[in-house]
């Protein structure tokens, strides 16, 4: 048999191999699909308002709040950039400011100095290329100077209303211990999985629910599932109770 006929035919088993692997793999995917529709029906009623818990004005404030966002907390970040703002109002006061002015001021949220140069150039390009204003695409968000894809979806989703799933660490923590994702704990993987099985319109407020529900009821060290609304749908709550707690 000659080269070129051997290749067809293994191509045409390595095809045959995927499409069975595709077709076993739907059925699993119309399940998780499901149970996502119903954890967005619970979280809705459990939490009916669903916003960013950082403040902002501006759709530049939320750029500049989410980067100040990394490695601290959104309540520490609302106390600054207030005072961050009435020293320097405008994208172009932010451009033209020293680093270390800003710095100065947003060091209280730890990692002064790179999200202070991160801010100021992030500033910079927004006053010299964008006439002052946020770009309205994710691939011309996700280039601005320290912007990360978590931060690119969540000014789609907040500020311009378009489809949006932001992975943050909420996020990545409960839909693994839902069962919504398995054993993906990579940001852009979660997000890839979650695209799949999250309806479009749904995925912004979804994920600010997320954020809700892992502060109120399902924390880190300790989720509290006997008191949860997802403990008789959730892969964890399910495997803790062993089913004795059913919803009234
Ligand atoms: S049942 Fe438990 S693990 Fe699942 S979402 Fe609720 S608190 Fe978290």
């Amino acid at each position: 048999m000659k080269a070129s006929e051997t290749e067809r035919l293994n191509n045409n088993k390595k095809k045959a191999a995927d499409k069975k692997k595709q077709d076993k793999k739907e059925p699993e995917l119309e399940e998780v699909r499901k149970l996502a529709l119903e954890v967005i029906e619970r979280l809705k009623k459990e939490y009916p308002e669903a916003s960013c818990t950082l403040e902002y004005e501006k759709a530049w404030q939320l750029l500049v709040s989410v980067r100040l966002a990394a490695q601290c907390t959104d309540a520490r970040v609302d106390q600054i950039t207030p005072l961050l703002y009435a020293k320097f109002p405008t994208v172009k006061a932010l451009a033209e400011a020293d680093p270390d002015d800003i710095e100065e001021i947003v060091k209280p949220c730890g990692l002064g100095h790179s999200k202070a140069r991160d801010i100021s150039r992030c500033m910079r390009v927004l006053h010299l290329e964008y006439n002052d204003q946020v770009p309205e695409t994710f691939d011309e968000i996700l280039a601005l100077p320290g912007v990360g894809r978590k931060s690119a979806n969540l000014i789609m989703g907040d500020v311009f209303g378009k489809p949006a799933i932001v992975t943050d660490t909420h996020c990545i923590r409960l839909t693994n211990l839902i069962g919504l994702v398995d054993g993906i704990k990579e940001p852009a993987k979660v997000e890839k999985a979650l695209w799949k099985i999250v309806p479009p319109e749904e995925g912004n407020d979804l994920c600010h629910r997320f954020v809700l529900h892992g502060r109120a009821v399902c924390a880190a060290r300790h989720p509290r599932c006997e008191i949860c609304c997802l403990r008789d749908i959730c892969r964890h709550g399910k495997e803790t109770l062993g089913g004795k707690l059913k919803l009234k």
